[in-house]
């Protein structure tokens, strides 16, 4: 294998298996992909409910684990991250969302030309493979199979019933012309199977003869010649070897391996790389910074009858029987994603758009990945679309092995304070409404004594956890602090981008997923267009 290619990109997530198709696609350029996880071959990661068993498992997860945060009265998270070809698309909870309108309108309001709503949309609907059919919105030729859920419960329809109540309206595509309302959420799966953008993106190119993916690849470090990046680092299992790149080198690691990976190879804050000894190549001060998050706060309820999924599945043979109905039919509690329900309502009715989102589930657990209550419980889960509060990513080491430090700095804002108390405010009048109320036999979370703002905001810090959305570190804009120029090169040097999750300005008001293949499609034309431009010049 040679090793030098046009285009050697770093991270086979949501973003990078994007890039090396599109890069790959007309056969003229030779493109690396480059994962320090192995193939998607566990068949855990193709079954949707199969999260539970492949996040916290260090054969497909990094096992992140956040700083002791004051803003959670001390907690640490744990912060799964993919780590696998297809990554964080490989273990996610499949939920295809895109975020608002006016989300993409701010970046290009910040100066990000090229990213409004309106210019995105070609690309979200590029990607996507929409089973309800194509309209102005929705795409069915690209690659990412968009679906509705199979699996659906009483109980669910009876909570968006009570929603409704409240004046939030019943919404059936959150991805269309309104985010607001509330309905059943649509999945990047096909058939009862993940549609990870590893499956979307690599299964139908990875026979071309210039497309080269290298699994088991950890990149250590960036080199620079001039300013120019021009070589990968890997350890192969325990071989070094060194990869170069004739065009660009694209970083797509994710919002914690992007910014750990620039700050090793030296860019970044001067202050941050000098502590580790490390050469700087730019000081590029917010590498790293402006880490966002959704933080869930999860309310869960007793119910007084047997409605839930807890119920369903409380005994071994009731377990075989959804596994033999998954086998058969692809359906039934094996083809669950993590949430059924979505509701994007607003706090107060004055708020211009939805500020907070829920995630409902039909069945209760101590923590997401972990074994159902032997009781019958509901969950709602509910998290701010557009948090203040800003965490940061720094380096506590020259070697890219050593786990960066991640202070995620939750609710340390008063806008986001409020908001939580709000929304759990809200939780507590949907339990209340006419469709819900004779469900519900107690509140077990948050503890039903809290009743004042402070006592409400004690338990947010003490029972809220991560929805797994860390965006924005390594963040466009046109301001000096930029660590990325709109068309998402690295400022300072040249022949390097980032592309993933970590470039967005501020993060969307939704999951990050579809935002985020939505990011690397249109990354990839602005690639092609350059080196178009640049041969043209050459000729
Ligand atoms: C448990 C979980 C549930 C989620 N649920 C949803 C959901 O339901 N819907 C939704 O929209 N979003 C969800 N998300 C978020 C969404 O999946 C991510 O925002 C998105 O996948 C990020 O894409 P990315 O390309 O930025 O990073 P990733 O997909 O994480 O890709 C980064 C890749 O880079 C690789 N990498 C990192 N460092 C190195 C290195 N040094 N060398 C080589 N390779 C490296 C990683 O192994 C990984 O494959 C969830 C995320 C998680 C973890």
């Amino acid at each position: 294998m040679t090793d030098q290619f046009d285009y050697v990109i770093i991270g086979a997530g949501s973003a990078g298996c994007v890039l090396a198709n599109r890069l790959s696609a007309d056969g003229t350029s030779s493109v690396a992909l480059l994962e320090a996880g192995g193939r998607d071959w566990n068949p855990w990661i193709h079954v949707p409910v199969g999260y539970f068993k492949t996040i916290h498992n260090p054969n497909t997860d990094w096992c992140y684990k956040t700083e002791n945060d004051p803003g959670l009265n001390g907690r640490s998270l744990k912060w799964p991250r993919g780590k696998v070809l297809g990554g964080s698309s490989s273990i996610n909870g499949l939920l295809y969302v895109r975020g608002q309108r006016q989300d993409y309108d701010r970046w290009s309001e910040l100066g990000c030309s090229g990213w409004s709503y309106e210019e995105v949309l070609p690309y979200f609907r590029r990607a996507e493979n929409q089973s309800r059919g194509e309209d102005a919105y929705h795409g069915v030729d690209g690659p990412l199979q968009v679906s509705d859920m199979s699996f659906k419960r009483p109980i669910c329809d009876d909570f968006i019933n009570g929603v409704t109540e409240l004046g939030t309206p019943y919404n059936d595509d959150i991805n269309g012309e309104d985010q607001e309302g509330v309905g059943y959420f649509q999945l990047t799966a096909h058939n009862g199977r993940r549609c990870s953008s590893a499956v979307a993106y690599l299964n139908g190119a990875r026979s071309r003869p210039n497309l080269h993916i290298i699994t088991h690849a950890m990149v250590k470090k960036i080199d620079f010649v001039n300013g120019r990046a021009t070589t990968v680092q890997i350890d192969r299992q325990g071989t070094p070897m060194s990869l170069k790149a004739r065009e660009e080198i694209i970083l797509s690691a994710g919002a914690i391996g992007s910014p750990q990976i620039l700050q090793v190879s030296g860019v970044g804050p001067s202050d941050v790389l000098q502590s580790q000894g490390i050469d700087v190549v730019v000081d590029s001060p917010e590498v790293g910074e402006n880490l966002q998050d959704h933080l869930q706060i999860r309310a869960v309820y007793k119910t007084r009858r047997p409605v839930t999924l807890n119920d369903e599945l409380s005994n071994p043979l009731q377990k075989v029987r959804a596994g033999i109905e998954y086998i058969l039919n692809r359906s039934g509690p094996l083809s669950m994603a993590a949430s059924q329900v979505y509701a994007f309502c607003r706090t107060r009715l004055s708020n211009e758009r939805p500020d907070i989102q829920y995630h409902f589930q039909p069945l209760s657990a101590d923590s997401p990945g972990e074994g159902l209550h032997p009781f019958s419980a509901i969950t709602a889960s509910v998290c701010q679309l557009r948090p203040e509060s800003r965490g940061s990513i720094h380096i506590q080491s020259p070697d890219a092995n050593v786990h960066p430090i991640i202070h995620a700095n939750y609710l340390s804002t008063d806008l986001d304070c409020k908001t939580a108390i709000e929304s759990m405010k809200f939780t507590r009048r949907i339990m209340q409404t006419n469709a819900m109320k004779d469900h519900i036999a107690q509140e077990l979370l948050p503890d039903p004594a809290a009743t004042t703002d402070d006592e409400l905001l004690y338990q947010a810090r003490n029972i809220a956890n991560t929805i797994y959305h860390p965006t924005s570190t390594c963040r466009m804009g046109i301001d000096d602090r930029a660590v990325l120029d709109p068309e998402l090169r690295v400022k300072g040097v040249t022949g390097l981008r980032v592309v993933d999750a970590s470039i967005m300005p501020e993060i969307v008001s939704g999951n990050t997923n579809a935002p985020t293949i939505m990011i690397a499609e249109k990354a990839s034309d602005l690639i092609l267009n350059e080196r178009k431009r640049r041969q043209g010049m050459a000729a």
